[in-house]
């Protein structure tokens, strides 16, 4: 009977994470980081960063606006972009263009150099740039493997619409309700983009024991967090709640955008300086040289 009754559990929520203030990413992205692994560390894990560009208005430019040539080493990056338009070129000759409902996955992995601008015709016209920046981590094994770039159209990513009219739920990885997300993973992972509007209760499974992040980007929402008790989040407000139990419960939604990330936590050290996060302090030493003496390439 207990057991039955605890594998219908509800997460509790642990606390509600916000951003520490607003900074600029090259001149083209101001951006809200929500969380970080620089203060959670494994409590987020597999994700180490969430980084909110915008809502923000650019005026019209024939300027390029971003941030240039930089490396990375040990993770992915995943740019989910809601408005406007965001460019990249890397050292291997990649490069590509995603505009609203797209997702860039890029697994930065064993390193390359790339920079990040407003698309061209975006930038010309103007108009409203807002993205997300998600940093997912890579398990150790996998940390050396080579780079690759998953270019997700919005039409490629399935939309779940949900019952009594109660909002939508896009899957760009991982699975939800049995429909499969587009993007590969290395570990277990799911990134829904969850519109919601009119819930009356309604409840999110979530496997027990994974990391459970629940971004609103616009709008409210009011959760349970456990014990009767009920809290309401606003845009750039990240409910954390503890990986135990099978499910959280979303109490109502106000005209709610928001990213519900979960994913099984990889238990590993985690030591990172700017770009590269690895697993000890000798292989953060070994990706500075190696991305000096040219080994993660140069922009051509
Ligand atoms: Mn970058």
């Amino acid at each position: 009977m207990q057991s039955a009754k605890a594998s219908k559990s509800m997460k509790k929520l642990l606390r509600v994470e916000r951003s520490t203030g607003r900074h600029w990413v090259g001149d083209g992205f101001p951006v809200q980081t929500l969380f970080s692994y620089s203060n959670l560390g494994e409590a987020i894990s597999p994700f180490l960063l969430f980084d909110y560009a915008g809502p923000a208005e650019f005026t019209p430019t024939e300027q390029r606006r971003g941030v240039g040539s930089h490396p990375h080493r040990g993770f992915e990056t995943v740019t989910i972009v809601y408005s406007g338009e965001v460019e990249h070129r890397d050292s291997s000759g990649g490069g590509g263009k995603i505009g609203p409902g797209d997702v860039q996955w890029m697994t930065a992995a064993s390193g390359l150099v790339h920079e990040e601008f407003h698309g061209h015709d975006f930038a010309r016209q103007g108009g409203m740039l807002e993205m997300v920046q998600l940093w997912v981590n890579l398990p150790a094994r996998d940390k050396m493997s080579p780079p690759r770039y998953q270019s997700i159209s919005n039409s490629q990513i399935p939309a779940v619409n949900l019952p009594d009219k109660q909002g939508i739920v896009r899957v760009i990885a991982g699975q939800f309700d049995g429909v499969e997300g587009p993007a590969h993973t290395f570990t277990p992972v799911n990134v829904w983009d969850v519109r919601l509007d009119g819930v009356h209760e309604t409840d999110f499974a979530v496997p027990d024991g994974y990391t459970t992040l629940l971004a609103v980007l616009k709008g409210s929402l009011r959760i349970a967090s456990g014990d009767a008790g009920s809290e309401t989040l606003g845009a750039a407000e990240i409910a954390r709640f503890d990986p135990a139990g099978e499910h959280i419960r979303i109490e109502s939604a106000q005209n709610a955008a928001a990213l519900l990330l979960s994913g099984e936590p990889i238990r590993e050290p985690i030591v990172g300086s700017g770009p590269f996060v690895m697993n000890s302090a000798n292989e953060i030493r070994q990706a500075m040289a190696d991305y000096q003496s040219g080994k993660m390439g140069h922009m051509a």
